[in-house]
């Protein structure tokens, strides 16, 4: 056994030169506290990329998130859907506005939501008179949901939905851009992310009032005059002009990066095809391959997916299990659900592996290494 003197991460952030350069023009200029030039170009970028006219660059995607349900009006009494496979920063943000969330299942292939659950549950709210503000889609591990059927779904009942592709930038539906889906979305680019500012996120929209209501709460809610008026509750989400100058440098080499997540996810299809029992998680190729996921049937392999993370554990390979689905979470104990089991068994079947864009050759090799020799014990 070899060992390490390092751990190799899930999904380290990828950052270099071109980074350095960036962030030390921005402090050179001047623009440090917090507005500037590259902010402002920061948002026009990222839309541009996107393909959608708005953009709103603040300090997290949770505050993107929580933005968008403003921008639509969420609020007390108000329902708004959500996938139950998902980070908790969904659901959270729901609440922060003082909706309820109710939660929906996936596609087992796919861990996007289950789009005939989710009309179901639609048409089940409506029955009730429950004010159903949303629907957020979470574009899970850099994949898209299925927009094609759940855009006319809620379209249907008249519910607009926010997109929440935190994980997705760079992915694509049908030719069309994650982030670009329903009435708003939102990016994150946390440190782990496909592309990182460090901290930060960017709401995204096409509708123009959305982004005149949503833009101000991102800074305190200061009225344009001078004497310091404020006619609603704002919050401090701005991004920084510094954190702005780095994401304009990884956005530079977003799809570069997302080559590399994506030849490494081709090792690991490699190294899994004709394992009896493990499929990769999704096989979307316009995913932006953010993360890796196997799923096993220990049916079938004769093994769990903790057996292989605790042996890569001990070798120093980091590997996480799938997201713990939002109706399992104590936080939202007796919360609402439309359940068909997959979130479950992906949490209990899923491994999430080594995934990142600044992963090196002698690393990859490592890892598949440590994977070759587990599945030969296993024979
Ligand atoms: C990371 C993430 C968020 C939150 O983004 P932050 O920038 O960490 O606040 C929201 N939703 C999903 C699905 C995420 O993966």
């Amino acid at each position: 056994m070899i060992t390490r003197s390092r751990t190799i991460p899930l999904s380290a952030p990828d950052v270099g030169r071109l980074e350095q350069e960036y962030v030390l023009a921005a402090l050179r200029s001047g623009w440090v506290a917090p507005s500037g030039p590259d902010l402002d170009l920061f948002e026009r970028e990222v839309a541009d990329r996107v393909g959608v006219p708005h953009a709103v660059a603040v300090n997290s995607g949770t505050a993107a998130l929580h933005l968008a349900l403003l921008g639509i009006g969420a609020g007390p009494g108000d329902v708004v859907i959500v996938p139950t496979l998902t980070f908790v920063a969904s659901a959270n943000a729901v609440v922060y506005t003082g909706a309820t969330p109710v939660f929906v299942d996936c596609d087992p292939a796919t861990g996007n939501l289950d789009v005939d659950l989710l009309a179901g549950l639609l048409a089940e709210l409506d029955g009730e008179g429950a004010s159903v503000r949303a629907v957020m889609a979470v574009d899970v591990y850099g994949s898209c949901a299925d927009y094609d059927r759940i855009l006319p779904c809620c379209d249907r009942w008249g519910v607009p939905v926010v997109e929440d592709a935190a994980e997705a930038l760079g992915a694509k539906h049908h030719g069309r851009a994650a982030g670009s889906f329903g009435k708003a979305a939102a990016l994150s680019f946390n440190g782990n992310k496909i592309m990182t500012t460090s901290g930060g996120g960017m709401l995204l929209t096409a509708d123009d009032d959305l982004v005149h209501r949503a833009r101000p709460l991102a800074s305190q809610a200061r009225l344009p005059v001078e004497h310091y008026e404020h006619a609603d509750i704002g919050y401090n989400y701005r991004l920084s002009n510094v954190l702005a100058a780095l994401g304009r440098a990884q956005l530079c080499r977003l799809d570069g990066m997302i080559e590399r997540r994506r030849a490494v996810r081709e090792r690991y299809a490699q190294a899994f095809a004709g394992v009896d029992g493990v499929r990769l998680l999704g096989e979307d190729p316009a995913a932006n391959c953010w993360l890796t996921t196997i799923v096993v049937d220990p049916e079938r392999s004769g093994w769990r997916a903790r057996d292989l993370a605790v042996h890569l554990a001990v070798r120093g390979v980091e590997t996480r299990p799938v997201f713990n689905p939002m109706h399992l979470q104590p936080v939202f104990t007796g919360a609402r659900a439309a359940l068909n089991g997959a979130a479950e068994r992906l949490f209990h079947n899923g491994l999430t592996l080594p995934s990142g864009s600044a992963l090196e050759e002698h690393e990859i090799r490592s890892v598949l290494h440590d994977i070759t020799e587990f599945l030969d014990g296993r024979r």
